[in-house]
């Protein structure tokens, strides 16, 4: 595929100002959203036969996220679009000041494996919401949803406007050779660093969406049963293939056993089995072997077994884990919850900053002092306080890592600002001209302007 020409041809389209127009942004957006609506079985049966996900969660964690951006831009685009009027200094009166939101250019979103459809398709929303030209570079590993996403955008879209390549390593080099106007990255920090500089070498701005390990920090004072079974969702779905998911819980020591109980407890009623569509597989043989190597047997409280013909681990609870073990090591990204407790919260606060800063933190307490102080003195990309997981579907909240979990944010009005920029301007009239500013630069003029600028 010639990626030269593709480029090209997108950003000769984006100069022809067809993309500033807001009726074609919305005409646009509507027929995304028409388009993967006619197409959902599609969609449900590549991801079906990537992951084993079943129709009910590729729903609530793919499809509704994306509609939901969807709508979000439909209703809010005049809004984000309009200039904004700003006051102006006495320097300059008369005259006005306003902020012109205009659409970066042409832009490449690269998406992660872990959720194919909303990581390549939400921040294309974002960019066609800003007037941007967008070609989309999905994760190779689910390669049947890879191919469906392709096929309907292929089918439906003008590629001078929204274009998929698909590919790996190789095609991607190729790809971040050329010159984008903004490289919007789903992935590991790994490839992040790579992103980053590849993108440094042409100036180009970055959004990265990185990982890394989110803590969760549950206090003696919680209601246990509730705090247990909103963690057990957050943690298994997608068989905790989800950037955000708990990585590992740090739990009062007083109520750990009882906390240990109700986890058991809520992992078996939600009855996690591939057979009934209430489980998901472990996307491939890397993984399956990767999250194998991290259980060490002799602390797993619950779980721990596995099928390698199905690539099914079952979910499993870690016990008498230390910041040393090697589950701790790393970003689990797989059905794995180790299990560690504290006794004073600071010396939690001192073990969770000893890893680098995390995509999200969860606090479950009653306890207002305990929630503000994790709050202030946890560094994080954001998170939630007695939930988990959740506050990835306000579209309110930006989304988005800080340190090595990435640099900024999307979802609703963030996403429509990562491709945008933000044109300033002074505008002036003909009415009058003060000398003020001009040589010869006197004494009392200088008095003058001390006075007028301060
Ligand atoms: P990855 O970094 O391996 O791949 C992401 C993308 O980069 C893919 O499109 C892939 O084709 C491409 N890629 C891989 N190697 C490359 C290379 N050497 N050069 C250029 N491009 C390359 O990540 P992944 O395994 O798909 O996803 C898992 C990671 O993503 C986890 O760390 C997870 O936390 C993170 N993640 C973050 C978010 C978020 O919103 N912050 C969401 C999902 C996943």
């Amino acid at each position: 595929m010639n990626y030269q020409e593709i480029i090209h041809k997108q950003k000769a389209f984006f100069n022809t100002n067809a993309t500033k127009d807001i009726s074609f942004r919305i005409k646009e957006l509507k027929r995304l959203k028409n388009v993967i609506q006619k197409n959902e079985e599609l969609l449900y049966e590549a991801i079906y036969s990537d992951f084993k996900k079943s129709k009910y969660e590729t729903y609530t964690t793919e499809l509704a996220i994306i509609y939901h951006e969807i709508d979000i831009a439909l209703v809010k685009i005049k809004k984000w679009t309009k200039r904004k009027r700003v006051s102006t200094g006495l320097a300059n009166l008369p005259g006005k000041s306003y902020i012109i939101p205009e659409p970066l250019g042409t832009v490449l979103v690269m998406g992660a494996w872990n959720y194919p459809y909303q990581l390549s398709l939400a921040p294309a929303i974002a960019a066609i919401a800003a007037g941007c030209t967008v070609v989309i570079k999905p994760s190779e590993i689910p390669s049947n949803s890879s191919a469906a996403m392709t096929k309907i955008i292929s089918e439906n879209f003008n590629p001078e406007f929204l274009k998929i390549i698909e590919g790996g390593v190789e095609e991607t080099t190729a790809l971040l050779k050329h010159k984008f106007d903004k490289i919007f990255f789903t992935g590991s920090i790994q490839v992040g660093k790579i992103i980053y500089q590849a993108a440094a070498k042409h100036l180009t701005p970055v959004t990265l969406e990185l990982g890394g390990k989110s803590p969760t920090i549950i206090t003696k004072d919680v209601n246990i049963d509730m705090t247990a079974k909103r963690l057990v969702w957050a943690k298994f779905i997608n068989t905790g293939q989800t950037c955000i998911a708990p990585d590992y819980v740090m739990v009062e020591s007083s109520i750990q056993s009882e906390f240990l109980e109700a986890i058991k407890k809520h992992i078996k009623s939600a009855d996690y089995q591939i057979e009934n569509q209430n489980y998901t597989q472990i996307i491939n043989q890397k993984n399956f072997e990767r999250l194998l190597n991290l259980i060490e047997k002799d602390k797993v409280y619950f779980g721990g077994d596995s099928d390698a013909d199905k690539r099914i681990i079952s979910p499993t609870v870690m016990t008498d884990v230390s910041f040393s073990d090697k589950v701790m090591q790393e970003e689990i990204f797989g059905p794995i919850l180790p299990v560690l407790s504290f006794d004073n919260i600071d010396n939690a606060i001192s073990d969770i900053k000893t890893l680098s800063k995390p995509l999200s933190c969860y606090v479950f307490t009653k306890n207002k002092t305990i929630k503000n102080k994790i709050l202030n003195e946890i560094s994080f990309g954001g998170g939630a306080v007695n939930d988990a997981v959740m506050h990835f579907m306000e579209q309110n909240l930006p989304f988005g890592g800080v340190g090595d979990s990435g640099i900024g944010n999307y979802h609703g009005k963030a996403g429509f600002e990562a491709f945008s920029h933000y044109k300033s301007i002074l505008q002036k009239t003909f009415w009058i001209e003060l000398n003020l500013k001009y040589s010869p630069y006197t004494s009392s003029k200088l008095k003058w302007l001390k006075r007028l600028i301060g």
